[in-house]
């Protein structure tokens, strides 16, 4: 097994830079707390994180968005052979819901990872074949500097993608 060293230090300062699972600083663009406490997926049974409102906003189509009240009290399901991805209580919302492919969910294509800079499972295996590496990472975390990333309403999770990628491009390196 290998592993990820920091590209550079000064990344740290960034809570983006971290995995979604440490993301705690309230001031950073990218990283507004979300929703507190988890709930169990309807479908898969596993606990999924809440999901902002100004997320599901941005994502869900037109007709979704008709037929609810409030967008409020979502949640995230992240398991990828589960057909959910948002519910609230038995309420669920599926891949048609939404405007964007959910690219961790299983056959997802394309199977965007990083929905800002548009990173997809199939570019990442396409560089690594071609290179025998990728820069997904290093080009994410550029970009996350300059311009800037927009993880809340651009990402089907409203979260930093960084933890995501890391996984992919470990499976895709095997
Ligand atoms: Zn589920």
């Amino acid at each position: 097994m290998f592993s990820f060293k920091p590209i550079k230090e000064s990344q740290k300062e960034s809570c983006c830079a971290t995995t979604s699972e440490s993301c705690s600083t309230e001031s950073h663009d990218c990283c507004s707390p979300q929703p507190k406490g988890k709930a169990a997926c309807p479908l898969c049974g596993k606990a999924a994180k809440g999901v902002l409102v100004k997320t599901l906003e941005h994502l869900l189509t037109d007709d979704t968005k008709a037929k609810l009240d409030t967008l409020e009290g979502f949640h995230y399901c992240k398991t990828p052979t589960c057909e959910a991805v948002y519910f609230r209580g038995n309420e669920v919302l599926k891949q048609d819901a939404l405007t964007v492919t959910v690219g961790l969910k299983e056959g997802a294509s394309p199977a965007t990872v990083c929905y800002c800079f548009e990173w997809t499972k199939e570019k990442i295996k396409a560089e690594i074949e071609a290179t025998g590496k990728t820069t997904a990472l290093e080009d994410i975390k550029a970009e996350m500097e300059n311009p800037g990333c927009s993880c809340e309403i651009l990402n089907p999770s409203g979260q930093c993608c960084l933890g995501d990628v890391g996984k992919v491009v470990k499976e895709l390196s095997k």
